[in-house]
């Protein structure tokens, strides 16, 4: 059994749509438990900046999954929902990338080979990931630092909109 942490983003149609729908998906499958999302932000892009806000999220599960079948589902899920890989950090309809895992002891795993980098090599220098995992582990420290202190390192951005719950992901059919 693996605990998960994944973030999710959208920033093409029916943001808040396609993010439901994979959520829907997890909340459904067998090899998938104690499924929790934490609150949704909307902010401006990072990297290729000429294009839609992003919506972004968080979510934590348990799966007997391993980390490269975990992948593969995010994956078919991202295809799910239309992804086309056409500009690198370019606009897509979902992007789920796998943040952390720990093993059944509680223990970080770290994985490298040419499909997946465990933790997600850029996490740690987006805000708009470590923003939303800040409410899932608020006392989450990585290499000696604090989440809350390297959020403050990164600074102020663009938060337009913050959900109060999840209530938007859990109320689509
Ligand atoms: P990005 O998320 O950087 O915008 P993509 O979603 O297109 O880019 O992912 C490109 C590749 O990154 C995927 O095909 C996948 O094999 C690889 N990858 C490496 N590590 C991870 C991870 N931790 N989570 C998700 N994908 C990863
Ligand atoms: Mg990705």
């Amino acid at each position: 059994m693996y605990t998960y942490y994944i973030s999710v983003g959208s920033n093409m149609g029916d943001k808040r749509g396609y993010i439901s729908s994979a959520f829907q998906s997890l909340l459904h499958h067998e090899a998938i438990s104690r499924l929790v999302t934490s609150p949704l932000i909307e902010t401006e892009p990072w990297g290729y900046t000429e294009q839609d806000t992003f919506v972004n999220g968080v979510w934590s599960c348990e799966s007997t999954l391993d980390p490269h079948q975990m992948l593969s589902l995010i994956q078919q899920l991202e295809q799910e929902a239309g992804r086309k890989r056409l500009i690198h950090w370019g606009p897509r309809t979902l992007d789920l990338d796998i943040i952390l895992v720990y093993d059944i002891e509680g223990k970080m795993i770290s994985l490298c080979d040419e499909s997946l980098v465990i933790p997600h090599p850029h996490f740690w220098n987006r805000n708009f990931v470590l923003e939303p995992l800040s409410q899932l582990l608020p006392t989450f420290t990585y290499k000696g630092t604090k989440i809350a202190d390297r959020l403050a390192q990164l600074g102020v951005y663009c938060l337009l909109y913050t959900s109060d719950a999840a209530d938007d992901l859990l109320c689509v059919d």
